[in-house]
């Protein structure tokens, strides 16, 4: 860190993924109300949802279609995923695949009557759609079911494509003030504006370009001008007029933890050029909130902005902070102490936060220690109603936005608000009408939260907004619902939170307890301080010493290493899985170790090196499970009475692994791992590249408990001890993951033995294609291709090779690719910045290099990201795309990060995966499309090992997507998987004649 943390970011760091109960019980006291106003908060939240649910009933429209359609219905589902996608869909034969898929799923039927809204009864979509389709059909009233069923049944006629589109445009307008700033500034005079104040959000997320963000920097600007230039009667203030919202994500392609210094030098000055022109026309600006692992990024942003000399008496810069995150109430803290530092107040709009779902996903993939979230609702609403109280009790350092369309919650800051002190609600455009209409009429000054921008700028945050409405948790949802009692609706949070016999949700194991029956490998989030910080430390001081040295194995050397294994003796299998457990254990404890090993042996980046430290671990546990769940006890099979049956797994013998570079610890102690829970002694040969790493592992197994004989390490070249161990009659089996060049060789080397025919498990590689169609997220494919094709240099066996888009999604796809490999930054794979590092070796540079002189020749190139000068000479290779005519032009794997792009008519779709499967690898694919029809017919074509829909490609966790080919890509079975320590096993059985002693006496004693 660059600056002095005062003791509130301290505390900060510190809670990013505090324990839940320890949370929670810091902060009840504080949101407690004493009895009698906790009373009246009941009185004014009871008669506040009466007074809307009365009012619902008399309007209808989009809120009640909302409601019908909720996300606890298939339907309120389906049409979600209708919403998300048609907007943006350029050409009608997806768009109408997109219909079919959705529409023909639905019982629409049994949505016909059940409410009172005109929208949903009255031809449900009828109301939404053009008159002429309604008319077209004839529909009844009241009989929408069967209107949408004969709209899905005619899918494909463009009449009801068009329709649908329409309809999809008004569901996107209840959420949207105005396509324009001038549209929506001029929405903002009309009557059911009148009551409120404005901030306009301009829509768009992300920016994953250099010239989105200028675009979205020329959008803020424009809006800035526009309202500095609306009048608003009577708005004296800063806090009464209009203001702008600002994502910072949207400013900066690059807006991470990783790339902070970047994002400091670059970031500041768009922001605090944005704040300079605000303050020139007196609008409020407010940086959105925006995911866990920016917040602190985010609080550097604004702290550097807001103490700007620039900005100096001006209290128009603000910021939102999310209650549901456990690091909120340090947040309030810490922005006190700078508004206090520097005299003047900050607006605050404290909110509970917008992506709850993938906090709590993202955290379970990274294995974090916990969730940066609460885990139950109530405990977001009680740290809600802690911070409200932090904020209000500081009148000299905030003015308080309270952003909530929860009725307990207004009440309770009412409540809380001392007579006379500045504060304002705000809303979300489209949500809380009635509500607010009800609490603006009580004298409460509330603003609206207006996004501006085109549908398909939308959608986004239109899935936020339709997630927020259909989720039974929510509480717009729950005070529609006239099933759930007004009582319930406006239930005491503090109550609900203390009455939890756990604090934490126990629906939501913790990342650790993720798999039930085997422990999940802990990682951390680089973006957190207090865990990442240590780590990187220790980094620093073991990339500082030597690397060390390594004598290559003669022949001689592996046919002894041989020589010991077969006479080992393995221990029985808790034991050998016990061992594991311990291995995985030490694995962790010395991460930051292998990661300095694995940055400077193998060139990963910091991230990849955490994830093959897991991936080892969950190796290791994976096969400690499995070892007792098949190895320790034999299966009992059932047979003719009078005969006891049992089938036994053993070890072979020993076993030779022999890894690959590219993941020279997750794949190295995942063969060792699997070997050794089977039963046998094991000898590993490491590729020629990195024996340290594999020397490393070695040590960590045997301290674990691993017999010295029953492990050795044979580092050395392939032709001569690889060659001698694969011939050595001892060795009982293979398993190998490399090229397929060699697995083949070291087949016929196995087949040219006289000894036993021996099991061979082979690894090899891949031709890995991405097939996108139209109906699929540009930005979304463009996050996944870069990950996919160019993370750890591409020279993974997963990586993308071939990203097969079609041809109207192509242009804008190509675009944002280009655009993104830009950002790209290449260097020391031991700087967090690093996104890039080097190429294995020499012959690996030249192989790419000559591959990418020939594409330069037949194919063009799309884009290549930079290679710095002071890279040059070294073994850096810039990732790139090149377009190619078609499939033809690449029938071998390169392996590196060289990207080949081709386009597809949407009618071509099956002959471009039967040209995929055509190419004889079978390792990864990946598909991007929200019509399950597509993806279902890909998957049934498929011929691959791993498909993976609408993410990247790489990274199977080991246990959740086993990993491995068919075809040219391997033999099977899936490592990480439950058939893996078969294949290393002699299978037994052991018959008993129970009668043999003269008669079955078991059977005669049971028999009746
Ligand atoms: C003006 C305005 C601006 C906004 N700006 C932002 C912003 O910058 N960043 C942002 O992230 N959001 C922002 N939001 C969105 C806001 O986060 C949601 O609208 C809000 O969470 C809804 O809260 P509520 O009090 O209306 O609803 P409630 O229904 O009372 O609360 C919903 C909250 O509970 C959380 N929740 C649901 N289930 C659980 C669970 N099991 N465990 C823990 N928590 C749970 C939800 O994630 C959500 O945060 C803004 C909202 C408004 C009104």
């Amino acid at each position: 860190m660059d600056h002095p943390v005062t003791p509130p970011r301290e505390r900060l760091r510190a809670a990013y993924l505090r324990d839940e109960s320890e949370a929670l019980d810091a902060l009840i006291g504080e949101a407690r109300l004493p009895a009698e106003s906790a009373r009246r908060v009941q009185d004014r939240a009871r008669a506040l949802v009466e007074e809307v649910r009365t009012r619902q009933k008399a309007v209808a429209g989009m809120q009640s279609f909302l409601r019908e359609y909720d996300l606890s219905s298939q339907e309120g589902v389906l049409l979600m995923c209708v919403a998300e996608a048609l907007l943006r869909i350029p050409d009608a034969a997806t768009a109408d695949k997109l219909i079919r898929d959705k529409l023909s799923q639905g019982d629409w039927e049994k949505h016909v009557g059940r409410n009172n809204s005109l929208l949903v009864n009255a031809g449900t979509w009828g109301m939404m759609l053009t008159g002429k389709l309604v008319s077209l059909d004839a529909v009844s009233a009241g009989n929408a079911g069967a209107w949408l069923a004969r709209l899905a049944a005619r899918a494909g006629e463009p009449v009801v494509r068009v329709a649908l589109r329409q309809g999809m445009k008004l569901m996107a307008e209840q959420f949207v003030m105005g396509r324009t700033i001038g549209d929506a500034l001029e929405r903002s005079r009309s009557a059911e504006h009148a009551a409120y104040r404005h901030s306009y959000d301009m829509l768009g997320e992300a920016a994953f370009t250099a010239a989105d963000a200028e675009r979205y920097l020329a959008a803020y600007e424009h809006a800035i001008d526009a309202i500095a230039a609306h009048r608003v009667e009577g708005a004296s203030s800063v806090f009464q007029r209009p203001g702008i919202s600002i994502k910072l994500s949207a400013l900066h392609p690059r807006y991470e933890y990783a790339q902070r210094s970047r994002v400091m030098d670059e970031l500041v000055p768009r922001v605090q050029s944005l704040a300079e022109r605000a303050r020139r026309g007196d609008v409020g600006v407010t940086l959105d909130a925006e995911e866990a692992d920016r917040l602190e990024l985010s609080l550097d942003i604004f702290e550097r902005v807001f103490a700007s000399s620039a900005l100096q008496g001006w209290e128009g810069f603000g910021l939102a902070v999310q209650a549901y995150q456990k690091r909120s109430p340090f947040a309030i803290e810490w922005l006190a102490e700078i508004a206090r530092r520097e005299r003047r107040r900050i607006m605050v709009r404290l909110v509970k936060g917008a992506y709850w779902d993938s906090e709590v996903k993202r955290a379970q993939m990274q294995g974090l220690s916990g969730y940066p979230v609460y885990t139950r609702k109530a405990n977001t609403d009680v740290s809600y109603l802690a911070c409200a109280r932090r904020i209000i009790e500081a009148p000299d350092a905030f003015y308080g936005q309270f952003a909530t369309h929860n009725a307990h919650t207004v009440a309770t800051v009412i409540e809380r608000m001392p007579a006379g002190q500045p504060f304002e609600f705000q809303r979300l455009h489209g949500m809380g009408d009635d509500l607010y209409d009800e609490v603006t009429r009580m004298g409460h000054a509330c603003r609206v939260y207006a996004p501006v921008g085109s549908h398909e700028d939308l959608l986004p945050y239109l899935v936020r907004r339709l997630l927020e409405n259909g989720a039974n948790t929510s509480f717009v949802n729950r005070i529609a619902d006239s099933t759930i009692t007004v009582e319930s609706v406006v239930a005491d949070p503090v109550a609900a939170a203390q009455s939890n016999s756990t604090a934490a949700n126990p629906k939501i194991p913790l990342p650790r307890d993720l798999y039930g029956e085997r422990v999940n490998s802990a990682g951390f989030a680089f973006a957190d301080d207090a865990a990442s910080s240590p780590v990187l430390a220790k980094i620093a001081s073991f990339a500082s010493r030597p690397l060390g040295r390594v004598a290559d194995a003669t022949p001689a050397d592996a046919h002894r290493a041989l020589e010991i294994a077969s006479k080992a003796l393995v221990p029985p299998a808790p034991e050998r899985a016990g061992i594991l457990e311990r291995a995985a254990d030490l694995i962790e404890a010395n991460g930051a170790r292998f990661m300095a090993l694995l940055a400077r042996e193998a060139g990963k980046t910091l991230p990849d090196g955490l994830g093959e430290v897991r991936e080892a671990a969950d190796f290791c546990r994976y096969y400690a499970m499995l070892a007792r769940r098949h190895f320790a006890q034999p299966e009992e099979l059932t047979g003719p009475t009078g005969e006891s049956n049992r089938l036994e797994l053993a070890g072979r013998g020993p076993f030779v692994c022999i890894s690959p570079w590219n993941f020279p610890l997750a794949i190295f102690v995942g063969q060792v791992s699997a070997a050794f829970a089977a039963g046998n002694p094991v000898v590993a040969k490491p590729a020629e590249q990195t024996p340290l790493i594999a020397s490393a592992a070695v040590e960590i197994l045997l301290e674990a408990g691993v017999p010295r004989d029953a492990l050795a390490l044979v580092p050395g070249p392939g032709e001569t001890a690889g060659a001698a161990l694969v011939s050595d009659l001892r060795t009982a089996g293979v398993a190998f993951t490399g090229s397929t060049a060699t697995a083949r060789a070291i087949n016929r080397a196995l087949a040219a033995r006289d000894g036993p025919i021996v099991p061979f498990i082979a690894e090899t590689g891949g031709l890995n294609a991405m097939l996108v169609d139209s109906s699929a997220l540009p930005e979304q494919v463009v996050a996944d291709v870069i990950a996919s094709a160019f993370n750890s240099a591409g020279q993974r066996c997963s990586a993308l090779r071939i990203l097969c888009l079609q041809e109207e999604i192509a242009p804008r796809v190509i675009d944002i690719l280009a655009g993104a490999t830009a950002e790209l930054r290449l260097g020391d794979p031991l700087r967090l910045d690093t996104d890039v590092g080097p190429v294995i070796d020499a012959e690996a540079l030249h192989i790419l290099e000559e591959h990418a002189a020939k594409m330069d020749r037949e194919a063009k190139l799309i884009c290549r990201a930079t290679l710095p000068d002071a890279l040059k000479g070294g073994l850096f290779f810039a990732p790139r795309a090149y377009e190619i005519a078609s499939l033809d032009a690449i029938d071998r794997e390169i392996f590196g990060p060289i990207l080949h792009v081709v386009r597809f008519a949407a009618a071509d779709l099956a002959a471009v995966v039967d040209a995929v499967n055509a190419k004889g690898y079978g390792l990864t694919m990946g598909v991007h499309s929200r019509i399950e029809d597509t993806v279902e017919m890909v998957r049934a074509k498929a011929r691959a090992g791993n498909l993976y829909v609408n993410r990247n490609m790489i990274g199977a966790t080991v246990g959740v997507q086993p990993f491995g080919g068919e075809g040219l890509s391997g033999t099977g079975p899936k490592a990480g998987g439950p058939h893996y320590l078969f294949r290393f096993a002699n299978e037994r059985t052991f018959t008993v004649n129970t009668a043999a002693a003269g008669g079955n006496a078991s059977l005669i004693a049971g028999s009746e």
